[in-house]
């Protein structure tokens, strides 16, 4: 019997908003794969035939639907692009084709086999990005098994009037083929805060909150939802109170955005006089739409090997060459800081095997992997230096940099390199500023002496806590130790801040903790001069930006580097921006990140 009491789901909010609204449910049905063996060589065959038929019908679909896309969808088309290499790729295409010729299995038998071993082969590997590929993958897999059943009908085209979509997972696939403008909110049982659902809702603006497990269990079609997508609470069927409650929360929360996007694309200055930039940090050239249109003063960080990431092959230099150029040429006169390959660890590439190591964070990655592999690396600082030239708005930097020692070794390539196109007497911009991101223990120790040797700093704390603290990113047993305001992670931001200034060179910010509006008060007081971020966050951290005094945040600072733990640090900062920007703190307390407790567990 349908229940009617209300109740509550908690998942994670990826896409602030609120939406009150019936729910859509999407229920897949499981398909049955047979087990059977073909015995004789002409069955395998037309086996075969079958599944490459049935491929090259999922290709034309994805086809099709990239050239149907919705113009604010345009920039997911490469998402399409990337399905079709997965449909192709030897481990799956290869696979099944080898499983049925030789095994005798029968095409789905033979792909779902394929699919255990391609997850196999990810669930090795701890990293959310992967993991996000690996819904790709099981989203491109599951069209091909569904052609094959004869069940290939989307029944996320079926939603016909306005509604919250809930389901199970959603693919970009499926999204494309979603009518948009009917979808008040999702609630996936699945995802995460990387996952396509998040990135396409966030850039849609329509609230969304995944992960809550249940949700496809727990909903009934038809049912009432409230969905935060800031706090990640989904209450179905709510009380009068409740719709009351979220009703004018929902309306103040929307004019409150509203009027900060309208401000987004002016400047962010204090309320003391001094102007602090906002630039973006992006993945692929589509990402610049967005960052454009939320205000960047600039790309901060463009994170280059997720653009050696989504391919089987390597790219090539004029390929290379074609994307910078374009980002320099779309952003200019804003500068382009361009990070040279960041690959290894978690991030892998199908065209480069790495051994396996034992610590991959401490091991064979970034420019280490680089200076292993120059003629790659000097193939993509030749693409930087051309992409710079005559707009000199690009700007080159290296990630993971640990020593003087190191850096020395970088600017030689980039000097041969130069050299080089020199004497190919190929266009290039010869005074291109050179930086490091400090994200190393060792490079803030040395601080002062890399900043004699650099045009700029980018600090990047997601790495710089992994290593400062001893603190894996990626690991969920340790995440709650991941304390962005932890006193030696502020210390350390101060001690390289003071030394870029001293040397004369300014400093960016560009770790996810430049994203988070209730840190701007820190960076607002620790002088940071540059803040770069995902481009959703930009108008809030502007808007809190020009409420800010900077001589205020830096007695704010000067008090809180006095402070021993960080769960002092975050209750003093609660306080602060509880008293300074009521309206923001409001909005957004149920997202206020927490420093984790310390787990003492009595045995
Ligand atoms: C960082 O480490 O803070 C950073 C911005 O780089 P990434 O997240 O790409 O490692
Ligand atoms: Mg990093």
């Amino acid at each position: 019997m349908k229940k009617v009491k209300q109740t509550k789901l908690k998942g994670i909010g990826v896409s602030q908003g609120i939406a009150i609204g019936k729910a859509f449910v999407v229920k897949r049905g499981r398909i049955s794969i047979p087990y059977y063996l073909l015995w004789n060589e002409e069955a395998r065959e037309e086996e075969c035939r079958r599944f490459e038929e049935a491929v090259r019908e999922v290709e034309n679909e994805f086809l099709k639907l990239k050239q149907s896309i919705r113009s604010d969808l345009q920039e997911y088309a490469s998402l399409l692009d990337v399905y079709c290499m997965i449909l192709r790729d030897h481990l799956i295409y290869d696979e099944t084709l080898r499983l049925i010729r030789h095994k005798g299995l029968n095409v789905l038998w033979a792909l779902n086999v394929t699919m255990e071993k391609v997850r196999k082969i990810f669930e090795s590997v701890d990293d959310t990005c992967l993991l996000d590929r690996m819904s790709d993958v099981g989203s491109v897999v599951d069209r091909v098994m569904r052609r094959l059943s004869g069940q290939h009908q989307s029944i996320f085209s079926t939603i016909t009037e306005r509604a919250i979509l809930v389901t199970h997972d959603l693919s970009p696939a499926d999204a494309v083929q979603l009518q948009l403008e009917k979808v008040m909110a999702f609630v996936l049982d699945m995802g995460g805060r990387t996952s396509h659902t998040a990135i396409i809702a966030s850039s849609l603006d329509i609230p969304a909150v995944v992960a809550t497990e249940r949700a496809t269990k727990e909903i009934c079609p038809g049912d009432l939802l409230i969905v935060d997508g800031t706090s990640g609470d989904v209450i179905i069927r709510p009380d009068e109170s409740t719709i009351q409650e979220y009703v004018e929360l929902q309306f103040s929360l929307e004019s409150y955005l509203r009027e900060i996007s309208r401000q987004a694309p002016h400047l962010a200055i204090t309320k003391d006089g001094h102007r602090i930039r906002v630039e973006a940090n992006v993945e692929l050239l589509e990402d610049v739409v967005l960052a454009k249109d939320n205000g960047a003063e600039g790309i901060g960080l463009y994170r280059t090997e997720f653009a050696f990431m989504n391919r089987e092959d390597f790219p090539t230099e004029e390929e290379l060459y074609q994307d910078y150029r374009q980002m320099a040429e779309l952003m200019a006169p804003h500068s382009v800081t361009i990070r040279t390959l960041d690959i290894g660890a978690e991030k892998l590439s199908p065209w480069l095997p790495l051994p396996p190591e034992t610590n991959p964070a401490l091991g064979l990655r970034s420019v280490r992997l680089c200076l292993k592999y120059p003629e790659i690396f000097k193939m993509q600082l030749r693409a930087i230096l051309r992409a710079g030239a005559g707009l000199k708005n690009v700007r080159l930097m290296f990630p993971l940099v640990s020593g003087i020692g190191e850096l020395r070794v970088l600017k030689v390539l980039v000097r041969e390199t130069k050299e080089e196109l020199q004497r190919k007497r190929i266009p290039f911009d010869e005074d291109m500023p050179v930086g490091i991101m400090v994200e190393v223990p060792s490079a803030v120790a040395v601080a002062d002496l890399l900043a004699s040797e650099v045009d700029f700093f980018s600090i990047g704390t997601n790495d710089l806590i992994q290593y400062t603290l001893a603190v894996d990113r990626h690991n969920e047993y340790v995440a709650h130790m991941f304390e962005s305001l932890h006193p030696a992670l502020l210390r350390m931001i101060k001690f390289t801040v003071d030394a870029a200034h001293k040397a004369g060179i300014p400093v960016s910010l560009c770790g996810e903790m430049s994203g988070e509006p209730f840190y701007v008060p820190v960076l607002l007081g620790l002088d940071v001069d540059v803040l770069s971020m995902n481009a959703q966050s930009i108008p809030r951290v502007k808007n809190l930006i020009r409420r800010s005094s900077r001589v205020e945040c830096r007695k704010f600072v000067e008090n809180m580097l006095l402070m021993k733990t960080a769960s002092d640090i975050n209750r003093a900062l609660k306080e602060l921006v509880a008293c300074q920007f009521p309206e923001e703190y409001n909005f957004f307390k149920s997202g206020f990140p927490d420093p984790g407790e310390i787990i003492y567990e009595k045995r």
